[in-house]
């Protein structure tokens, strides 16, 4: 297994305040939050944090990644779709700053964490928001295992949803072992895209035909997680070397168990 650098904490009840919180692509916020200052939070890359949101008088829990470095312990942030008549993703996009919102949360969980990769190539493949978790798994990456054939294939609709594009393109110049596929399915229709466009499944496949010999870590909505799971399977990749970390419908009430408000912080 991986030797963290940081000591991982279990999780822990806390209230967290809102920071800041803004768009950075048509439905798409980066919330900042802070810690309690006696308080603060030790994750591993890939971990995420779960919310304890009220709802018609009942409490729902919503969870989302770390979108933020994992060496910052105060503060963190993360990367939230705005999910046309989601009631958790909205209450948290429409929150505003000076209000100083305070939430409950419980931090840090999750078990999708990078193992050491040895001589393995690293393959990370993130649709939408699934980039989330991605970003400080990169960083670890690069910083411990910067020789590691690293491998992003990141796909959206739009050109316009592919967050970070210049910034993950620039980490591809300055690190050689490390190459990023972003996927356009949509792509505009005055030619301005000429990178790959379809799904990333079938770039995966074609960029990488045998990953007997990668670890693959996928993230997204359901369905891609599902189908490039198949994928990697088909491509040789050993059951024990897919990790995957699910958006959709269900997870969240898989991600947590809700707790008594009352429960001990
Ligand atoms: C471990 C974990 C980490 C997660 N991390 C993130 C994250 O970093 N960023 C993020 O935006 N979401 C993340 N999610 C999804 C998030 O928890 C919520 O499910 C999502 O915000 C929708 O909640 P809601 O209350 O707004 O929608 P609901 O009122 O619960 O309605 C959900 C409906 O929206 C669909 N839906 C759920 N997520 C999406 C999506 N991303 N795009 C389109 N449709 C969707 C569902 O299938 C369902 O039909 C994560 C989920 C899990 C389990």
């Amino acid at each position: 297994m991986y030797v963290p650098r940081t000591t991982v904490q279990p999780p822990h009840r806390r209230e967290v305040s809102l920071v800041s919180n803004g768009v950075v692509a048509p439905s798409i916020h980066v919330l900042m939050f802070q810690w309690p200052a006696s308080d603060l939070v030790n994750f591993e890359p890939g971990q995420y944090v779960t919310f304890y949101l009220q709802r018609e008088g009942k409490q729902i829990t919503r969870s989302y990644s770390f979108f933020s470095s994992a060496s910052h312990h105060d503060r963190f942030t993360l990367l939230v779709k705005k999910v046309p008549h989601g009631f958790g993703s909205t209450y948290l996009c429409n929150l505003s700053p000076p209000e100083k919102p305070i939430l409950r949360a419980l931090a840090p969980l999750g078990k999708f964490v990078l193992t050491d990769p040895g001589d393995r190539t690293v393959v990370l493949v993130a649709t939408g928001t699934g980039l989330a978790p991605f970003v400080p798994m990169l960083e670890r990456l690069r910083g411990e295992h910067p020789s590691t054939p690293t491998w992003l294939f990141f796909g959206s609709r739009y050109v316009d949803e592919l967050i970070d594009l210049e910034e993950l393109r620039l980490l591809q110049r300055v690190w050689p072992g490390f190459r990023f596929v972003p996927v356009v399915s949509r792509p505009p229709t005055d030619g301005s895209w000429t990178g790959a466009t379809g799904h990333v499944q079938e770039h995966v496949r074609a960029q990488l035909p045998d990953l007997s010999q990668a670890d693959v870590y996928l993230c997204g909505v359901n369905e891609m997680v599902n189908e490039m799971q198949e994928v990697a399977l088909q491509l040789g990749c050993p059951k024990e070397h897919v990790f995957v970390e699910r958006y959709g419908e269900d997870a969240d009430q898989q991600s947590a168990s809700p707790l008594p408000m009352s429960a001990p912080g």
